[in-house]
């Protein structure tokens, strides 16, 4: 480390669980934490030296907050990059990773241009904006069914569906999205999901945690294992794919790359995120330098600290009512427990989660 770590102020756009446990990593290092974000009350302003409550385009309360920190970062990607530029535009702080990143990743269409554009496979799209774009693209690609989501604002399986041509919630779809743009998928018959986080500092200098196998329920994620025991030619690919992308935009923080495993061995980037991720929370438990405190470390100019694994772990996610069943997923061995802080459990909330470990190997 370059310079003495208690002397840093982070700032941290968004106020959730993620923002929350890079505050908890930050003050491991000395590192003091100001939040920005509209909520009052926030997961991450609980553990936070301060908290600015405002809107994203409140320009004087992001410029007291920009005379505050060192650095700052975000901890989801729909922070308009209005926001972002005007930060920058103080020359005060750099926000981190830079806006590009965040730019590609707010839009499912840039996104996929920009993946395919560097030779990296996707599920294939089209942009389509009504009912006949999306029967020209079916007389396209053959099959029945397909995946129709908005390209900004999705999250958690919100704001997209599976359907078919003749299929009604096709049609409620439709009328729910009017105005906004839509992508529309090929259904990837995948064996399984798989996600690689990368930390990248200022130097260019990278670690990466997982492939991590990853398993949802309800389009949310509902649990993670690490090892994913996927075939070691397939790591190497999700790996390297993800290392590149970093490469590619000169990324300086984390981000985190979903993958589509498919039957025949093939490797599909579904998205990438600007940031932590869920399917790395295990490292908090697992690894002596979880995602957070990379992402905190190299949004702070100091180096990217190594992503070994000391156990392997199975990550749960608590979600709404999950909390009600605490007591028992507490018995297991080497279950470690994180809380958010949220008052109430509602259907779909991420309330918490808890990583089980065990040797390595075992
Ligand atoms: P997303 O919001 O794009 O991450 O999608 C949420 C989840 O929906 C993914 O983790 C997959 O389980 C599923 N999904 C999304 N896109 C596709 C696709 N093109 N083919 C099959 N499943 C998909």
């Amino acid at each position: 480390m370059d310079r003495l770590s208690s002397e840093l102020t982070l700032g941290i756009l968004g106020g959730g669980q993620l923002g929350r446990m890079s505050a908890m990593a930050a003050a491991r290092l000395g590192i003091s934490v100001v939040i920005f974000c509209p909520d009052e009350d926030s997961p991450a302003s609980h553990v936070s030296k301060e908290t600015i409550i405002a809107q994203y385009d409140d320009k004087a309360a992001l410029q007291k907050f920009s005379n505050k920190v060192d650095a700052i970062s975000y901890e989801f990607e729909n922070i308009p990059v209005e926001t972002i530029d005007y930060l920058n535009s103080l020359r005060q702080s750099p926000v981190l990773p830079d806006k590009t990143l965040l730019h590609v990743s707010q839009d499912r269409i840039k996104e996929k241009t920009f993946l395919n554009e560097h030779g990296i496979n996707t599920a294939r799209w089209n942009e389509v904006s009504n009912i006949s774009d999306i029967e020209n693209t079916i007389k396209q690609w053959g099959g029945a069914e397909f995946i129709l989501k908005t390209t900004r604002f999705g999250y958690d399986g919100k704001g997209q569906i599976k359907s078919s041509l003749n299929d009604a919630v096709l049609g409620d779809f439709l009328k729910e999205t009017t105005g906004q743009a839509l992508i529309m998928e090929e259904l990837v018959e995948f064996s399984c999901e798989a996600s690689v986080i990368i930390a990248r500092d200022i130097e260019g200098n990278s670690e990466t945690y997982g492939p991590m196998l990853n398993e949802h329920e309800n389009h949310i994620l509902h649990k993670t294992t690490v090892p994913a025991s996927l075939s070691k030619s397939i790591e190497d690919k999700t790996i390297k794919i993800t290392t590149n992308i970093a490469r590619y935009i000169n990324l300086t923080g984390v981000l985190t790359v979903e993958f589509f495993i498919c039957k025949d061995g093939s490797v599909l980037v579904n998205e990438i995120a600007p940031r932590t991720h869920n399917s790395g929370h295990w490292s908090i438990d697992a690894c002596c330098i979880s995602q957070f405190e990379n992402h905190v470390r190299t949004v702070c100019g100091l180096l990217v600290g190594s992503t070994d694994r000391h156990s392997d772990a199975t990550m749960l996610n608590l979600i709404g009512d999950d909390v009600n069943n605490i007591p028992a997923l507490l018995d297991a061995p080497h279950a470690c427990l994180h809380l958010y802080g949220k008052k109430q459990a509602r259907d779909g909330r991420k309330m918490g989660h808890i990583t089980f470990l065990k040797s390595k190997g075992a």
